[in-house]
């Protein structure tokens, strides 16, 4: 069991089977002396950045139990702990690193590659990952769940070349499930609209997400339907990480992860082969690693290409090919995310 100060709570009693994703979600731990606290790691709390450098911690309570108690290389601890290298300003490393902005087409949509649209579905996460892009982005103003979908529908209504949605975020399941049924609705009259693709990291920071309501709703999407999941380290899969995504199978979709390279948290052979492996487990399918995208604050969990490539050369000789997930970086203007 964990050994943490009095009165702390690694995990709400909530946990149990049934319990309220949207509570579970409010009940996160945002405070950094707090998890530092729950980790026994108090005596490292002078090294905090001030002011979380902009952008606060959030960690769900059942994630922080997967991490490793007074260890402060936990390579989960290490994702979402404000660091002091965060306010470094490096060459390179910017607000808007991969050009998000200039591919966007109508509220809350981005259209860069043939065929896939992109729905910013909501600005929310119920994690705040140090390495994310979304530290910079103008969330306020992008968000296509606003007024029933409607601008986001009316841009697919006019495009037919578009035949797979994709809804990302943020989170798009930081929506109520009522609101993902409206845009399903909106579907419906829009034929040339045949794969629905969700990314989400919610399957597994906080699991309960996959909830009875949601499960029936995807189920009964008429598509056909891909859960890109987002896990970096073996260590994030858990019992109710497993649960989660045999609900997600259970609907009918195809269920994928990415990750990003982040120094420090899984960039060795070892720790890499582990997420496949225990990926598979869990019936899903690496699909992309991801180079870091540069984005300001993020400069410290870069891996050299060098590197990263001979880490996916020592993958493909001890793995099956379909557990080598393909090493991408996002380039702007690019037609496609770009191979190394
Ligand atoms: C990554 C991305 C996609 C999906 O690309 P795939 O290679 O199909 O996974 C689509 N649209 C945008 C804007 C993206 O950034
Ligand atoms: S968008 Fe994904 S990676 Fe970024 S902060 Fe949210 S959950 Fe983390």
């Amino acid at each position: 069991m964990i050994t943490a100060s009095p009165g702390a709570r690694i995990t709400p009693d909530a946990t149990a089977a049934g319990a309220d994703w949207r509570q579970l979600w409010r009940d996160a731990v945002t405070d950094a002396g707090e998890l530092l606290a729950l980790l026994g790691l108090s005596h490292l709390a002078g090294q905090l950045p001030p002011a979380d450098a902009g952008f606060p911690l959030r960690v769900p309570r059942g994630f922080v139990a997967r991490m490793r108690q007074g260890d402060p290389r936990d390579p989960l601890l290490l994702q979402v702990l404000p660091q002091l290298a965060e306010l470094d300003e490096v060459p390179g490393f910017v607000t808007d690193a991969v050009g998000d902005l200039a591919a966007r087409e109508a509220q809350g949509v981005l259209h860069k590659y043939q065929g896939r649209a992109l729905l910013i579905a909501s600005g929310s996460c119920a994690i705040n990952c140090r390495y994310c892009f979304r530290r910079h982005f103008p969330y306020g103003e992008e968000m296509a769940a606003a007024g029933q979908w409607r601008q986001a529908l009316e841009y697919l209504r006019q495009d037919h070349s578009v035949s797979e949605l994709i809804l990302s975020g943020g989170d798009p399941l930081a929506l109520a499930t009522a609101k993902l049924e409206e845009l399903g609705r909106g579907l419906a009259g829009l034929p040339h609209v045949t794969r629905l693709r969700i990314h989400s990291r919610l399957p597994v920071v906080l699991p309960e997400r996959i909830d009875d309501a949601f499960v029936a709703w995807l189920a009964s999407v008429p598509l056909q339907k891909v859960v890109v999941l987002h896990a970096n380290h073996a260590n994030e899969l858990d019992a109710s990480v497993d649960a989660a995504c045999a609900r997600l199978r259970a609907t009918g979709a195809t269920v994928l992860n990415q990750s990003v390279l982040l120094r420090g948290v899984n960039d060795d052979a070892d720790a890499l082969a582990a997420l496949s492996e225990r990926l598979f487990a869990a019936g899903v399918l690496p699909y992309y690693l991801h180079q870091l995208d540069r984005v300001q604050g993020a400069a410290h969990f870069e891996v050299a290409d060098g590197h990263a490539l001979a880490l996916v050369g020592a993958l493909r000789a001890r793995l099956p090919g379909y557990l080598v997930p393909r090493l991408v970086r996002e380039v702007g203007g690019d037609a496609s995310k770009r191979p190394l």
